[in-house]
């Protein structure tokens, strides 16, 4: 089983190695810890951060920290560590990956290495790849932390309306009647939240809450603390699938274009391989000549066209409508790639069959496919913050991770995010049997062999669990099983709770479970059920029965494109040494085999002469079909690598924002900072407009450009400068710069004027990061043309990238300082924290509603600080 982990199994044994004895010692702890009285089991963790204050450190205090988590846990929930657990937890402890198979109880693992680390007060997350699982699994090893004295929270999107406070903190004091299951989570805010010991949350929540905290005006508003020290639960699902769509904050910008619409009539009149061709590897579409052709011919009779030829640069725009068009109408799909619900297209991810609401296809590719499905078109956006996956949990002090399928992806995780795997052992022996795959020639044929073998088993009344990739898939064969009158559950990971409740019953005799990959994951799958929902014998009955059965069945209808994947639906059955198993059906007319392994596998079928009807099960015919998933593993890899390397790039830009950012929110000193950018923009404008030659100089221009920055007293004029040397020039300039400075920090006192400094840095850093974003994006995919001429599309955007930072940089100093001198502090009639923006007015003036915003925004008045 572990051959393909080749020399990574010497290593792997060494390591496993290097925690027996510290497994011996938390066990030689357990009597001691054993003995101890509730009170003094809690008084343990003073003990513990007493320590570690005076001098120990944490992998002193390991040994004596996991026995009382383990003595907890055996007490309030009733489970104790297994020794293999403990193994796991050293690891994340360490901060690498913990690979332990499905059911090992890796909830209860990491209950080990939170508690360690927030002894230090520091706060630790645990990640987890759904909102249903954050409040699931804070809630059920809620007991444990608090039988240590520790608070542990959850932090989720809001579930309806009526929920403002989308955070619990777990508190047996509180019951709320009308909450059956989660009784004991007291409602809090997100800071609260955050300011527990432990914080369980999705991927998506902890992103979204960094960024919107580097959009806020004040420390205040800060809901995270320091990034100390993430677990990362299915951790391949969520550093690995997920990490292909960057996090993206988003606003409306101008009004859709008709533009998508025209295309979206055009484009289904063309005809494939006749006016286009289309490459499956790259899921590329190109126009032939002939196609080009047609397309010009209806854009001038249309009226669109500005130059006759549409690859012209005066059509650069309409080249993107039109290469948005021809993908969406030609490469994706509806119910594969995208569905349409609502009146809206939401995306699938095409690994694991999840709707990704909210989320939209980047560079207008969302508009074309909402064109073509003749919905609305949502208007198009501006990106006020991102961040990639990658970048946000590299930022944590230290990162750690646990999963069923970490090995196979062990080189990625190395490369970005410097996690080692280590591979944790079972607790009992794994004896399910894994059949060979069925291989058919057509998709037909195959899923009525996957029908029939659905009926055998289920006529036995075998609990059948059945893999499908994607919601279409489900549908087709939830058709073909009603036809057949086999009632059965269909899952899509649409809605969390409720598939929890249905994949927990799915090991009931006579069970027949379809479900896409993510669904129900995390959701344990007990044979016999859920022991909770039914009385203790008859359980044990059915559960006895099922086990004669053979236990749970496991079908996979189509291999994944990465191995991992199908290992991960493998696993759902044979938990803790239970039995089972598992057979995969193949298609030649399957994606994976189709597009990456195709010929090899179809040559080697046609050679050795079988029809369609024979299923073969070969072992050089798996052999090509894993080579080819391997395959596509890579070219996901290098996407995902690709993403990063960019990222990298604006990364740096972020770091640099950000700190500075947050500096300004801690109280840095401003005025400093900010005078000596008024001297740098002085000097900068009397150095280009003064030449050499004096009397060439445009005394009157200079005076002009000046007068843009701050109000200037009648004795400077261009007369009066023609009669200094620029030395003296400059130097009067900001002599009398400063003293109007001090003046008006007299005026506004100087604790309005500090504000006031706050407020334009922030406005002026703020509006600039956002415009940057958004060139960035542009670079990128300008950088993509460059391509062709021989250049690496990431040195160039490097390079550009670098350039466009720099006049960021710049840009922000002159807004800075080109807006300090106008803006005053009117009334305060709001607390001047939470809104401050709303204060700001210039002095002296009305500001018009359609006026430029005196905040140096560059926008309208009334859609800035006037709103
Ligand atoms: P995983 O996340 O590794 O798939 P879970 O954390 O969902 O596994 O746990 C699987 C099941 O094992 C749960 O029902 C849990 O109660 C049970 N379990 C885990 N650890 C123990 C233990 N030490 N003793 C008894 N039951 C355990
Ligand atoms: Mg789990």
């Amino acid at each position: 089983m572990l051959k393909w982990l080749g020399s990574l199994v010497d290593s792997n044994e060494k390591e496993l190695k290097h925690l027996e004895p510290i497994v011996a010692q938390i066990n030689s702890h357990e009597p001691d810890f054993q003995r101890l009285s509730d009170a003094e089991l809690r008084a343990k963790t003073d003990e513990f951060k007493a320590r570690l204050k005076n001098g120990e450190t944490l992998d002193d205090l390991l040994p004596e920290a996991f026995a009382a988590a383990r003595e907890a846990a055996r007490r309030t929930i009733g489970e104790r560590h297994f020794d293999v657990q403990l193994m796991g937890g050293i690891v994340l402890h360490q901060g690498k990956i913990a690979e332990m198979k499905t059911g090992e109880g890796k909830t209860l693992v990491a209950t080990l290495p939170l508690y360690l680390n927030a002894l230090t007060g520091d706060g630790c997350h645990l990640v987890t790849v759904n909102d249903y699982l954050a409040r699931r699994d804070a809630y059920w090893m809620g007991p444990i932390y608090h039988a240590l004295g520790l608070t542990v929270a959850s932090i989720y999107p809001q579930q309806s309306p009526a929920e403002h406070l989308p955070a619990r903190l777990y508190d047996p004091d509180y019951a709320d009647e009308k909450d059956t299951r989660w009784p004991h989570f007291r409602p809090v805010s997100r800071q609260q939240a955050y300011h527990a010991d432990i914080t369980y949350g999705t991927n998506n929540e902890f992103g979204f809450d960094y960024l919107r905290d580097n959009m806020a005006l004040d420390l205040s508003q800060y809901v995270q603390r320091s990034l100390n020290y993430a677990i990362v639960d299915e951790v391949d699902n969520i550093l690995i699938d997920e990490a292909r769509t960057p996090l993206i904050i988003s606003g409306a910008a101008e009004e859709a274009t008709e533009k998508y619409y025209t295309f979206a009539r055009l484009v289904p009149q063309l005809k494939r391989d006749e006016d286009y061709t289309i490459e499956e590897k790259e899921r590329q579409v190109y126009l032939t000549e002939l196609g080009m052709t047609k397309i010009e011919r209806w854009l001038r009779r249309d009226g669109l066209l500005k130059a006759p030829s549409l690859y012209d640069p005066a059509n650069y725009s309409l080249t993107q409508y039109l290469e948005n068009a021809l993908k969406a109408n030609v490469l994706f799909k509806r119910d594969r790639d995208y569905m349409v619900k609502d009146g809206q297209v939401i995306i699938v991810d095409e690994f694991t069959g999840r709707l990704m609401f909210g989320r939209r296809y980047s560079e207008g590719l969302h508009q074309a496919i909402e064109a073509k499905e003749r919905v609305k078109i949502q208007r198009e956006s501006v990106t006020l913050a991102t961040i990639t996956f990658q970048n946000y949990f590299r930022l944590y002090q230290k990162l750690a991770g646990m999963t069923g399928t970490a090995a196979t992806e062990a080189e990625e995780f190395h490369k970005i995010y410097k996690l080692e795997v280590v591979v944790i052992p079972t607790n009992k022996d794994m004896i399910r049997i894994d059949n060979p795959d069925q291989i058919y020639k057509d998709e037909d044929t195959k899923f009525k062999a996957v029908v029939r073998e659905i009926e055998t088993f289920h006529q036995q009344g075998t609990p059948l669990l059945i893999g499908t990739v994607s919601i279409e898939k489900s549908e087709l064969l939830s058709d073909l099983l009603k036809r057949r009158g086999i009632p059965h559950q269909v899952l899509n990971a649409k809605n969390h709770e409720k598939e929890a409740a249905i994949i927990a019953q799915a090991g009931r005799i006579g069970a027949v479970t379809v479900a896409t990959n993510m669904a129900g994951r995390g959701v344990d799958i007990i044979l016999g059920g859920n022991p909770a929902d039914s009385d203790r014998k008859e359980w044990q009955e059915e559960h006895d029965k099922v086990i004669e059965l053979g236990g749970l069945h496991v079908v996979g209808t189509e291999r994944h494109e990465a191995r991992r994947i199908d290992n991960q639906l493998r696993g759902r059955s044979g938990r803790q040494g239970d039995p089972g198993s598992s057979r995969f059906y193949v298609s030649l007319e399957d994606d994976v085999v189709h597009r990456f392994g195709g010929d090899r596998v179809k040559g080697f079928m046609d050679w050795a002469g079988f029809d369609e009807n024979t299923p073969i099960e070969h072992s050089m015919v798996s052999k090509a079909i894993e080579n080819a998933q391997v395959r596509v593993e890579g070219y996901h890899f290098d996407i995902r690598k690709h993403l990063v390397d960019y990222d990298d790039v604006v990364n740096k830009h972020r770091e640099v924002i950000y700190a500075e950012r947050r500096k300004i929110l801690e109280g840095a000193d401003l005025k400093a900072n900010i005078q000596s950018m008024i001297r740098d923009e002085i000097e900068k404008l009397v150095a280009a407009s003064c030449s050499h030659d004096l009397m060439e100089t445009d005394f009157t221009g200079l005076i002009e450009e000046l007068a843009t920055i701050l109000p200037l007293p009648p004795q400077i004029n261009p007369e009066a400068l023609s009669r200094m040397k620029p030395g003296q020039i400059t130097e009067k300039l900001i002599d009398y710069a400063e003293q109007l400075y001090e003046q008006r920090e007299k005026e506004q006192d100087a604790e309005n004027m500090r504000l006031l400094e706050r407020l334009v840095m922030l406005r002026a850093i703020d509006s600039l990061w956002m415009e940057h974003l958004t060139a960035m994006d542009h670079l990128r995919q300008q950088a993509g043309l460059q391509a062709m001429r021989q250049i690496e599309p990431i040195v160039v955007y490097k390079k550009e990238g670098h350039a466009l930072f720099e006049s960021l940089i710049a840009s922000i100093q002159h807004d800075v300082v080109h807006t300090i001198y106008k803006v005053s502090l009117t009334k305060k009639e709001a607390p001047a924290q939470r809104q401050p923006q709303k204060v700001a007015v210039p002095a002296g003036k009305k500001v018009g509603r359609n006026d430029p915003c005196p905040c140096g925004s560059g926008k309208k008045y009334k859609h800035c600080c006037g709103r």
